[in-house]
């Protein structure tokens, strides 16, 4: 029988018994190195078997406390039981048989549920995917589609996913594009709203949105007649590219933007999306409701599953037009709608306060950490932004990776984003002790990295 999840006097916070990575950790990772793709990204050694909530347990029995949810997916938490039966009666009863060809009445149940839970009251229609890229590369073919026009606006910093659609609108690494071009023509990117670091060097109390209107006032005066542009994608709060929150008023803006010159408005709330940060979506927070909206990671709890969800006068081509064999499949379908349930009743609340506890534990940080930049988030989804200087902002990139690293030896999961941040994406159903314990570790683990940068030893 598979061993259970063991009780600890904590039970839920970390539990750790041997140095890491530990000896059966290490006979996977030696595997791993041999047979798996390099291209993976992965920055501490955690070699995961169980999950239970916000805890993960390694195969050496290391219990620790995961806030990085499987990046953003595990929004009810690991293995959540009532996902799990959701999950084991789908299985038992239909696995596949191609929503692209046949009908079940899972598929259109969670399309409806899916359209009333977007922004914006008009009627909605979905096409399901398995991943965020997918849900990306429907709504660029949607949105070519539905204008007849060929170029996308997109952001530097962006993170639309890597098949090669999208990753024309992916701007946040070099390495994710390097040799994969030509990448598909038409795609402009211009500069997020990203006030801690303004490339026009402004402040958000007075530059009038700048930043979005250069849109109209140089970019279709000077270079891409509005006419051409399908759509404007956005990441409502940038995620890959450092948790960057924008003012709400940028994407009013580009509403407005979008309204005048017929463009569509795409949101990418792949990683935003789904109670993460304390409402629904998090272009709710700007009251701002697109044309389309791409959901991915954390609406399944982590089965592959994807959706673009589109106004009923945009998301009208023909049969044929686009599918996916698997895309919509019942069992990931099963787990949604699970999910969906969970995050409505209780989830999408603990994730609006524990976020607030999370930030009012961290307000102070740029005060009392030479290190930290700038604290921003909302909700479950806050970054920490690491420099080597405050006036300069020079970018901490070595020392946030060992900062992460630290952190993992504590028993704390965390990941980067950006060159130099950290995020904090636990899942939704964190606890307060949970919350308390990673702000506790992480401060500890940064005085310790600060005093050695201080002592020119790191
Ligand atoms: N869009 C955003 C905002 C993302 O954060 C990601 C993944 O991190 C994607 C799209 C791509 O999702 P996937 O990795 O499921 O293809």
């Amino acid at each position: 029988m598979e061993k259970k999840m063991r009780p600890s006097r904590a039970s839920d916070l970390p539990l750790l018994k041997t140095a890491l990575p530990g000896p059966a950790a290490r006979k996977v990772l030696a595997e791993d190195e041999q047979y798996v793709s390099p291209s993976y990204t992965r920055s501490y050694p955690l070699v995961a078997k169980h999950g239970r909530g916000a805890l993960i347990e390694d195969v050496d029995g290391n219990q620790f406390l995961d806030f990085s949810a499987g990046i953003a997916v595990v929004a009810t938490g690991h293995c959540h039981p009532k996902v799990v039966r959701a999950i084991q009666k789908q299985a038992a009863e239909l696995i596949h048989m191609s929503g692209t060809d046949f009908y079940y009445p899972s598929l259109a149940t969670l399309a409806r549920k899916l359209a009333e839970l977007a922004p914006g009251n008009g009627a909605k229609r979905v096409y399901f995917g398995n991943s965020g890229t997918e849900a990306i590369e429907a709504a660029m073919k949607l949105a070519r589609h539905h204008t007849g026009r060929d170029k996308f606006i997109a952001f530097t910093g962006a993170f639309h996913g890597r098949t090669l659609g999208a990753l024309s609108l992916t701007a946040s690494r070099p390495v994710q594009r390097h040799k994969f071009g030509p990448l598909i023509p038409g795609v402009i990117h211009i500069p997020y709203a990203y006030c801690y670091r303004c490339v026009y060097n402004l402040k958000p109390e007075d530059c009038a949105m700048h930043c979005a209107r250069i849109i109209e006032e140089q970019l279709f005066r000077t270079y891409v007649p509005s006419s051409e542009v399908a759509a404007i994608f956005v990441e409502p709060i940038q995620g890959e590219g450092g948790y960057v929150v924008p003012p709400p008023e940028f994407l009013r803006e580009l509403r407005r933007i979008c309204d005048r010159h017929g463009i569509l408005l795409v949101a990418d709330e792949v990683q935003s999306g789904f109670g993460r940060t304390g409402k629904m979506w998090a272009i709710d927070h700007a009251g701002v409701v697109p044309d389309i909206l791409c959901v991915a990671k954390g609406i399944a709890s982590g089965l592959p599953l994807s959706a673009t969800i589109a106004k009923v006068e945009i998301m009208n081509w023909p049969p044929g037009a686009h599918a996916s064999t698997f895309g919509g499949n019942p069992v990931a379908i099963a787990a949604a709608l699970a999910s969906i349930a969970l995050v409505e009743e209780k989830y999408v609340d603990n994730a609006a306060r524990m976020g607030d506890y999370l930030l009012s534990r961290l307000k102070d940080w740029p005060q009392r950490h030479p290190m930290v930049g700038e604290i921003r988030g909302k909700g479950l989804m806050v970054g920490i932004e690491l420099v080597r200087d405050k006036v300069t902002k020079e970018q901490a990139g070595d020392e946030r990776n060992h900062w992460v690293r630290l952190a993992f030896e504590k028993g704390l999961l965390v990941l980067g984003c950006g060159l130099n941040t950290l995020r904090l994406m636990p899942p939704l159903v964190v606890n307060r002790r949970q919350v308390d314990f990673a702000v506790d570790v992480l401060d500890h683990c940064l005085t310790e990295l600060e005093q050695k940068h201080a002592a020119g030893l790191a």
